[in-house]
């Protein structure tokens, strides 16, 4: 027999058959080497188990015995109680399943079975609805190594057992052919133990401390191979020929000049980050962060009007459509004297209009604002130069890389107001280039942020809202916690809601409602209606949470807040105080029924103005499970590594990418590298 090889399809592996190869896809292995890297989902500890003769009522335990009787009967309320009984030599113990018609063919006499769950006492001890676990005698001794005991995430069809047996298979025949790469010296300097142990432990730990120590070793080499992707096509990235733009730009002088304001240092600074990267020869990939309000917008103008110097096309891509509208508009404003032609597609355009567009960018050159509606394939971008992505957590990596292919290796600017923690940020962009607006224009002051807690003040909030429009022409923006219509929470529609503020509180203002259902037109109009002098108030969904700017709107209230996450309440919050007034930012939310979490996400924003303290806090407050694994931030789905748990991590492995790339062992590391993860998991800037 061929022996078997990392890489292979576990389709090769003893026991894997046909159908058992589709439900382990399922849980992502395809190969061998995935199979050997995939982590248990927990473990159960053999010696936290406990003799049956010593539970008490009341405790949480684990108890591991033979099982001795399945027996189903009907309650008098005509319940299916299931009970299954364990016996371990020294006591035994009932578990009870009610309504459960599986549980009875599940078990049979002579299983051998862990429960675990909270004991009491009915006719003998008892524990209802237990979490079990099986483990064959067999296999017991099989894995008799461990007193740990690995519980894998399983899919329909496939057992423990099964799971147990392939690895433990896997680990005898291949763990020898399993080389180290990391130089001892670097594994020595960070305690980090050979990586054929932390495979074996890993599934079979010996010790708790081994387990731990396996570990770190992995989520140390999964950072290390993402850093050292980082790193490798950074190099490759500047060796390339890209376009050299010429940065000497009549037009670009020409906007700053005509802006009625001066940049601050900030922009300057980043201005001048990303003209040297469009100078130089290689394709710019660079992120710009920048708090909501910053004044991104006006370098990405500045910034697109080279590329229009230069004869080439700028793409302008923004998440949503009342977003792109919004850009459009500004540059609109701000290109009114310049001679350069701009366009906006996006999807709810009529055909002729569309079409218009399309033949226009084939004999013109300058900047196209829209959506995802640049992705369609009809959309032909002759000579696109130049790519700026809003707000770049809301597209995945697939669309930017799509956006790019359309022209022939742009330079790409991805914006974000939604800061990564700066001590993470290091960890995923690695050595990718990050330039940062981290002041706000002059003028600004720092909205005035206040939580109601009891919602029968709400009606001051209103009559006072009223009063400052009647006598300062203040507006404002009232948001409702619907995303949309579908959304089944116990809220009343928007429309109602919002008939009802008008009757009750601002029957003779002027009130506009803005909802994601809306056609683009009538979004359109009601934005310009708010801007202009057709509304005083203007209640709405989230979809003014990004890039919205009227300058009079210096109140905003938010109902429900505590449905909003932080980075969305911050976000909302940035569309007030542009006018350098006074601005209000009201969260209304009752102390009483809100979670401890809401109640400490509406106290941060309360405290903090600043998006990169929030960010912080946010990670801190949803732990990182829940903070990446929304992908908000376009974070690969780490397996090992905890972003928050090992940040001290970080700047261990990228000292060990330093001294690998210093010495130029890179190579030892290539096929692993082209193994262990495809290269669109890795976050991809640009
Ligand atoms: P961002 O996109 O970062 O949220 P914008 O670019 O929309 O911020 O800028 C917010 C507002 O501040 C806009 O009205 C813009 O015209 C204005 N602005 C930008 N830069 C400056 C500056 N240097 N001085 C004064 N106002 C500015
Ligand atoms: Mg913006």
């Amino acid at each position: 027999m061929v022996s078997l090889c990392l890489d292979d399809s576990i389709q090769w592996v003893k026991g894997v058959g046909p159908l058992r190869l589709k439900l382990v896809a399922r849980l992502g292995v395809l190969t061998v080497r995935e199979f050997l890297y995939l982590p248990p989902r927990r473990y159960l500890d053999r010696s936290d188990i406990k003799p049956i003769s010593d539970v008490n009522v009341g405790e949480e335990v684990t108890v591991e015995g033979d099982v001795i009787s399945v027996s189903s009967r009907r309650s008098r309320k005509n319940k299916l109680l299931t009970d299954v009984v364990l016996y371990d030599r020294t006591g035994m113990i009932t578990g009870r399943w009610f309504n459960q018609e599986w549980v009875k063919k599940r078990f049979k006499k002579g299983d051998h079975i862990f429960i675990s769950g909270t004991v009491d006492y009915f006719q003998g001890f008892q524990i209802v609805n237990p979490d079990y676990e099986f483990l064959t005698k067999e296999e017991s001794e099989l894995i008799h190594t461990g007193r740990i005991i690995p519980i894998y995430p399983l899919t329909k069809g496939l057992g423990q057992r099964f799971m147990r047996r392939t690895i433990n298979y896997l680990l005898k025949e291949l763990l020898d052919k399993i080389d180290d790469p990391l130089p001892f010296e670097v594994r020595k300097r960070h305690d980090l133990v050979p990586i054929k142990l932390a495979l074996s432990n890993l599934h079979f730990p010996l010790s708790k401390d081994l387990l731990r120590k396996s570990k770190k070793r992995l989520a140390f080499d999964e950072l290390f191979y993402l850093q050292l992707f980082l790193a490798l096509r950074r190099r490759k990235l500047k060796s390339e020929a890209g376009f050299s733009f010429n940065i000497q730009s009549g037009l670009e002088n020409k906007f700053i000049s005509s802006l009625p304001f001066k940049l601050t240092p900030s922009q300057e600074k980043v201005l001048s980050e990303i003209k040297r990267d469009m100078n130089s020869s290689y394709p710019m990939n660079r992120l710009l962060q920048g708090d909501v309000g910053s004044g991104k917008t006006v370098v990405a103008i500045a910034t697109m009007l080279i590329a229009a110097s230069n004869g080439f096309h700028s793409v302008f891509m923004a998440p949503t459509e009342i977003l792109a509208y919004q850009h459009f508009f500004v540059i609109s404003e701000f290109l009114s004297s310049l001679s350069v032609p701009y366009w906006l597609l996006v999807g709810g355009m009529n055909p002729e209009e569309r079409e218009k567009v399309l033949i226009e960018i084939q004999e013109k050159r300058g900047i196209i604002v829209g959506t995802h509606a640049l992705l369609e394939e009809d959309v032909n971008i002759p000579d696109l130069g130049f790519v700026i992505i809003d707000e770049q957590h809301r597209f995945g990596v697939t669309q930017r890389a799509e956006i790019q292919k359309k022209g022939n290796e742009p330079d790409t600017l991805v914006m974000t107001a939604t800061p990564i923690p700066r001590t993470l940020a290091l960890s995923v962009y690695g050595e990718l280039d990050v330039s940062t607006i981290d002041e706000m224009p002059p003028g600004r002051i720092t909205p005035v942020s206040r939580w109601v807690k009891n919602t029968e003040k709400r009606k001051y909030v209103y009559e006072w809202i009223r009063e400052k429009n009647k006598k300062e022409g203040v507006k404002a923006y009232i948001v409702l916690p619907l995303i949309e219509e579908s959304e089944t929470l116990d809220l009343r529609s928007i429309e109602e809601e919002a008939d009802n503020l008008k009757e009750k509180y601002f029957r003779d203002l002027k009130v506009g409602i803005l909802h994601g259902k809306m056609k683009r037109e009538d979004k359109e109009i009601i934005m310009k209606g708010f801007r202009g002098s057709d509304f005083d108030i203007l209640i709405t969904t989230t979809v003014i949470e990004v890039g919205v700017d009227v300058p009079e709107a210096n109140i905003m209230v938010v109902e429900n807040a505590d449905r909003f996450g932080l980075a969305t309440l911050h976000q909302l919050r940035g569309r007030i105080g542009r006018g350098g007034e006074r601005s209000y930012f009201i969260m209304i939310a009752s102390s009483q029924d809100i979670t401890d979490k809401a109640k400490n996400r509406l106290k941060a924003i309360k405290k903090n103005s600043s998006g990169f303290k929030l960010s912080e806090v946010d990670l801190y407050l949803r732990g990182p499970g829940e903070f990446f694994g929304t992908r908000q931030h376009g974070f690969p789905d780490f397996r090992f590594f905890d972003p928050l748990k090992d940040r001290r991590m970080i700047g261990r492995v990228r000292n060990a990418v330093k001294i690998i790339l210093d010495r130029g062992l890179e190579d030892r590391f290539r096929e692993n590298l082209k193994k262990i993860r495809k290269d669109s998991e890795f976050i991809d800037v640009g």
